[in-house]
């Protein structure tokens, strides 16, 4: 049975997820950003709360753990990087790990760059990937912990996935990321589009997750640091993608 998931807006744009196994009523959260807005939804639901799946040590992501183990008693899964000090955890997680969902599995990523610690998940069966803030809709978390090239492979990681797979990441920054991207791929015209399409979005106060990797892997300049044309949009033509890269994030971080 496939899996039911439900976007949770959170904070301030934070995105909460939960992932539901209707067959057998095992329920995981994404990240636990904020508890009160989750546990509203799984109440509205009728779903009782069994794993949190965390990607990151960053409060924004686990601030609401301790309420919900407190009150669900579920298992908490997260990063192995015990440096990164996040509290409650029941399993520690790695490369190739899978974590299981009742009948839903999830594949773990590790995707460092944004932080050190960080993993993404990846539900195969379902073609969902859960990225929090290594990839956003036309964007990229800001490399704090790690070094330019070590985001670079981990998107390359998150981009050799099957374009069908939909991308739910951690932030609704998409439309400030849209306006960055058009200013160095003004003539993309699959940019154009999704510009389009997350304008209308807005308006109408929706969510611009989730969105195919298929279409992020055309119009999010950041995963496209190794086309000739975007390296030199940034003055660096013949230079390594990682470089490129680098460049972008950097006049973002500065936009
Ligand atoms: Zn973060
Ligand atoms: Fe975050």
């Amino acid at each position: 049975m496939p899996a039911d998931i439900r976007i949770v807006p959170c904070l301030t744009d934070n995105f909460g997820y939960l992932v539901h196994d209707p067959a057998t009523g095992a329920t995981a959260s994404i990240d636990a950003p904020e508890a009160a807005p989750l546990m509203a939804a799984l109440e509205k639901e009728g779903w009782k709360l069994t794993d949190i799946l965390v990607t990151h040590h960053h409060g924004d992501h686990v601030g609401g753990i301790a309420q919900l183990k407190a009150k669900y008693q579920c298992r908490v899964h997260a990063p192995h990087d015990a440096n990164a000090k996040i509290a409650d955890v029941d399993v520690r997680l790695q490369e190739g790990d899978f974590v299981r969902i009742g009948n839903l599995t999830a594949r773990v990523l590790e995707t460092p760059g944004h932080t050190l610690d960080h993993i993404s998940y990846v539900f195969d069966d379902d073609r969902a990937l859960f990225a929090a803030d290594t990839l956003f809709s036309i964007g990229c978390g800001r490399v704090f912990e790690g070094t330019y090239p070590m985001m670079w492979e981990s998107l390359l990681k998150l981009r050799a996935l099957p374009d069908d797979f939909r991308l739910y990441c951690g932030h609704e920054y998409t439309a400030s990321n849209v306006k960055f991207a058009l200013g160095i791929e003004p003539d993309n015209a699959d940019l154009q589009a999704r510009a389009k399409q997350v304008a209308a979005l807005r308006a109408e106060g929706k969510p611009t997750i989730p969105v195919t990797l298929g279409e992020e892997k055309k119009a999010n300049v950041f995963l496209r640091a190794d086309v000739p044309s975007v390296a030199a949009a940034v003055g660096l033509a013949g230079e390594s993608a990682a470089d490129v890269f680098g460049e972008l994030r950097e006049r973002k971080n500065n936009g």
